[in-house]
């Protein structure tokens, strides 16, 4: 059997275009990726980086308001009885791509756990190959395997990764070993911020320690973290060792201040790093073109065509510069419509 369409992610892109490919009868399978503990440790589980936040305020169509009761016929009780207590702040992100995965498979879209680790886009049909080893053909596949955490590369951020090392506040800052103690967060963007002025709810104190002497964050938030009074910046600064032990995990961070390469151990109990993504792009080990940070290229001027025939980017994984849940799900959308236009080319219906 060959498969129309096969959808390989399944954040805000994946499911929309998961919608509209199901809407146009073309029975997608969907691809949503595997519950490895490496997954978990990469930030690459299931559902995607919104599963990975809290409150959503700027996906349309979610205003402040309750919507527990519309959540609990909504999603199934095996699912639901995980997710937090809504909190009437709009939508979080792991309640939205619940709506949405269930939005997809009312629609008949079929949804494999498990992660792609093969493909051959050199000749139709596309071959692929799962983790678990199941082999799947498809006339035309769409990517959307969205993007993940960067780390800084340091020997140490390895060690304690998972005892202290995180690239997610939102995921993690609530645990207790965070909790009433100093942490540091490592960047100058958005995220860092975010990330920053979010732990200020646990922590006794949150370094911020940035490479530069000024922020690359928007104004409002680098602002208001800046106006915080538990936020302290470490700017010139770069992290040269995250300081820690087998017994206690992270307990500190070493880094070095210009001018006068000045040396200073930071006490900490968490180190989160927030100094962008990288695309999910190593399964395609270079059969589609990628951008010099290898994002996916969009072959036709917008249009979600890729450098292979048939298959098709949507989200984060070919922007590395909107980067929102809207404009994800929106290029979700443009991918199965240029996908279904292609697949009705080649007789596919
Ligand atoms: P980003 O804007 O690319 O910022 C990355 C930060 O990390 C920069 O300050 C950069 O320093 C620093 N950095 C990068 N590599 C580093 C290294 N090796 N060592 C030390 N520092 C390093 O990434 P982001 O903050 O993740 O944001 C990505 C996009 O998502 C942005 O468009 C952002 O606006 C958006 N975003 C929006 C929100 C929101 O609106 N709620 C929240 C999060 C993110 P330099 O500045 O020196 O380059």
């Amino acid at each position: 059997m060959v498969e129309n369409v096969v959808i390989i992610g399944s954040g805000p892109a994946g499911w929309a275009a998961a919608i509209y490919v199901a809407r146009a009868s073309l029975k997608p399978l969907v691809f949503e990726g595997a519950l490895t503990a490496e997954n978990q440790t990469r930030g690459t589980l299931p559902l995607g980086q919104l599963a990975l936040t809290t409150e959503v305020e700027n996906y349309p169509g979610f205003p402040a308001g309750n919507l527990s009761q519309f959540l609990d016929t909504a999603i199934i009780n095996d699912k639901r009885q995980y997710m937090a207590p809504h909190t009437g702040h709009g939508v979080t992100g792991p309640e939205l791509m619940e709506l949405m995965r269930q939005q997809a498979v009312n629609f008949g879209t079929r949804v494999i756990t498990d992660d792609v680790v093969d493909i051959d886009l050199s000749k139709r049909p596309f071959r692929m190959q799962t983790l678990e080893g199941m082999e799947v053909q498809a006339h035309s596949v769409i990517i959307a395997t969205g993007a993940r955490a960067n780390y800084l590369g340091l020997p140490s951020e390895d060690r304690f990764k998972n005892r202290g090392v995180s690239a997610c506040a939102v995921c993690d800052g609530a645990l207790p070993r965070f909790r009433d103690r100093p942490l540091v967060v490592v960047g100058g963007g958005d995220s860092a911020m975010e990330e920053a002025t979010y732990l200020t709810k646990f922590a006794s104190r949150v370094y911020i320690v940035h490479r530069r002497d000024a922020f690359r964050a928007s104004k409002v938030m680098a602002d208001r973290a800046l106006g915080n009074p538990k936020i302290t910046v470490k700017w010139n600064s770069h992290v040269e060792e995250v300081l820690g032990s087998d017994e206690d995990g992270v307990t500190g961070v070493r880094i070095r201040t210009q001018p006068g390469d000045h040396e200073e151990a930071l006490e900490a109990g968490g180190y989160f790093a927030a100094i962008g993504h990288t695309p999910n792009t190593d399964f395609l080990k270079g059969q589609l073109q990628l951008t010099d940070k290898k994002y996916l290229v969009w072959t036709k001027p917008f249009r979600t065509h890729t450098s292979v025939e048939g298959v098709f980017a949507a989200g984060d994984v070919a922007d590395d510069y909107y980067r929102q849940a809207i404009t994800a799900a929106g290029s979700g959308c443009m991918a199965a419509l240029d996908c279904e236009r292609w697949l009705a080319t080649q007789d596919v219906h």
